[in-house]
């Protein structure tokens, strides 16, 4: 399966059972859970996305947590 490799933004395989991501271009080799630990680290727009996440997930439940303010 074609990913991009976050190192050269070119493409990068990941092995079908994805515990390996290698990219023939750079010579990126590392495992799944490294990859996306090394993306989420590089890509700011990818950190933004969880920090959305996180603030509607608190408007969600700031009902209960009112007695905090
Ligand atoms: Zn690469």
């Amino acid at each position: 399966m074609k990913i991009r490799c976050p190192k050269c933004k070119s493409d990068a395989e990941l092995s079908p059972d994805f515990s390996l991501v290698k990219c023939g271009s750079c010579d990126l080799e590392m495992s799944y859970g490294e990859y996306v630990k090394f993306v989420a680290h590089n890509e700011s727009r990818y950190s933004d996305i969880l920090g959305d996440y996180a603030t509607s997930t608190e408007g969600q439940t700031s009902g209960s947590l009112d007695e905090w303010d």
